[in-house]
């Protein structure tokens, strides 16, 4: 990060847009102040997309701001901007929440009345009151969040921190401004956001901050799902998610938002034979994912692919521990959890669905012999999802045996080598098969029965055997040798 003094931030605030801000609020005699995120990553030097703009009232005679009328203050401001703006700016007010929305090409700032906040027990949605802009940050959710600048002409560039929010983005540190218990407590959203930002910043938790979030874990409760998943989408979607799912693991709120990636935490010693901690190997896989530039449902698929194993888990005497199963018991997981959790239950789940169905496949493949026919069922199966699969079954493999790696590697190369050639030759991906049942029924006069999924079934199991290629006539040839032995 870059530590600037006023005269710096002044200047690097010296955009037009932010000098008419200034003007503006000074024509109004109103005061305002740039906000959270954008500040925060104005030091940090990230890109920022939007700008919170804080207004509060007029100087009163005593010198104290007159804060009553916030609200309709900042409406006051935006309304003033829009005008100088003209044409090419969109206004967009919302009276009920004292906000205002300016969007002048990709820029979208918004305004909105310093505010004071107090919260019931059971809600997480506070009775707002006009208040300064010290009570407005006295309401924001961390330290690196709470800092203000100053934007009219006579303090431009001043930064107004009480937290030390500054010094807390120097160390690295997440903490809140308030008693972390009263934040929390207040809105327990907040701590899924604790956990986001630390794992986007790479950042620590504070100690006591940390500690609340164990302590009042179980509010979590009274926030809805698509704000929690939209936060945990961020923790996966972050550089390395691990980070994140293992301090939600540690403050005990994993457990609560998704138990069935914590049962896979631990490991069985049975006549001293142990089986990988499946918890921690996923992680692992989420990460190798990530780094693979794997998108938000491809780290889905690898946070679920052993999601099915606690319930498949057996002890057999010979062989040690087994897993049968798992992936089929996972891909049935993965409807509920997505329901649950209000992941979306369209094409998205089904991809899901079959990279955790499939995931060993390649493996099984590159372990046994790697002939044509696996590999085209294969492709046949994964269709369009190959490469994802691929991506995937490599990130699996997590071994710590060199010796084991490379021979996984070396096998997985000709897995690859293969789905290449057998593509080439057969387009198996997306395949049409070049007689349909309705051909089959005009064919031998059958109505819709169970003969002609017979015959189709055998037609399509010779193509991905390569007994026959995908082709009209031998198509046609080998159903009339086939409905003739069926009829014998
Ligand atoms: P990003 O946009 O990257 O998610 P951000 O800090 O801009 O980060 P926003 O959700 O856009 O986050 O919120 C803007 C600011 O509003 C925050 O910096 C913080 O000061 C405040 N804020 C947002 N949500 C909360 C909350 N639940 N509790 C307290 N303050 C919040
Ligand atoms: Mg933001």
């Amino acid at each position: 990060m870059k530590l600037y003094s006023d005269a710096e931030l002044a200047h690097l605030l010296d955009h037009p847009l932010f000098r008419l801000v200034a003007q503006t609020a000074d024509e109004l005699e109103l005061e305002c102040y740039v906000v959270g995120g954008f500040v925060r990553d104005l030091f940090l030097e990230r890109p920022s997309k939007d700008i919170d703009i804080v207004v509060t009232g007029r100087h009163t005679i005593g010198g104290n701001i007159d804060t009553k009328g916030n609200t309709r203050n900042s409406i006051l401001l935006a309304q003033a901007l829009k005008k100088k703006l003209g044409r090419h700016t969109t206004l967009s007010v919302f009276k009920n929440f004292g906000t205002a929305q300016l969007k002048a090409g990709n820029t979208e700032i918004e305004l909105v009345g310093a505010r004071k906040e107090s919260y019931s027990h059971d809600s997480r949605k506070p009775i707002v009151e006009d208040g300064t802009i010290d009570d407005d940050q006295r309401r924001r959710d961390f330290t690196i969040n709470a800092m203000a600048i100053c934007l009219n002409s006579a303090r431009f560039g001043t930064l107004v921190d009480p937290f030390d929010g500054i010094y807390d983005l120097e160390d690295k540190i997440i903490r809140t401004p308030l008693d972390p218990d009263i934040t929390f407590s207040d809105d327990p959203l907040r701590m899924m956001r604790c956990v986001r930002f630390a794992t986007q910043l790479s950042f620590q938790i504070d100690d006591k901050t940390f500690d609340a979030l164990s302590r009042n874990r179980e509010r979590i409760k009274i926030v809805s799902g698509e704000r929690i998943i939209d936060e945990l989408n961020k923790i996966i979607m972050a550089d390395t998610p691990s980070r994140g799912i293992i301090d939600l693991h540690r403050c005990g709120l994993l457990g609560i938002i998704f138990p069935e990636l914590t049962a896979l935490e631990g490991v069985e010693v049975r006549n001293g034979r142990g089986h990988k901690d499946n918890f921690y190997h996923t992680l692992e896989v989420l990460d190798n994912v990530a780094r693979a530039g794997g998108d938000l449902w491809l780290r889905w698929a690898a946070l679920m692919h052993d999601i099915g194993k606690p319930r498949s888990k057996r002890w057999d005497p010979a062989g040690g521990w087994t897993f049968h199963n798992h992936n089929f018991l996972g891909e049935k997981m993965v409807a509920p959890i997505f329901r649950r959790m209000k992941l979306p239950m369209d094409e998205r789940m089904k991809y899901v669905e079959k990279l955790v169905s499939l995931h060993m496949r390649p493996i099984a493949i590159a372990d046994d012999e790697v002939t044509d026919s696996a590999v085209r069922r294969l492709l046949f199966e994964a269709g369009d999802d190959i490469d994802d699969l691929m991506t995937l079954c490599n990130a699996d493999v997590t071994s710590k045996n060199e010796e084991r790696r490379r021979q996984f590697h070396q096998n997985f190369e000709l897995v690859k080598e293969k789905l290449v050639a057998i593509e080439e030759k057969d387009r198996i991906r997306n395949m049409k098969f070049a007689v349909d049942g309705d051909e089959i029924m005009q064919m031998f006069g059958l109505p819709p029965s169970r003969e002609v999924g017979v015959l189709k079934n055998a037609m399509k199991e010779a193509i991905l055997d390569g007994i026959i290629p995908n082709e009209h006539d031998a198509c046609v040839e080998f159903l009339k040798k086939m409905a003739a032995s069926l009829n014998n």
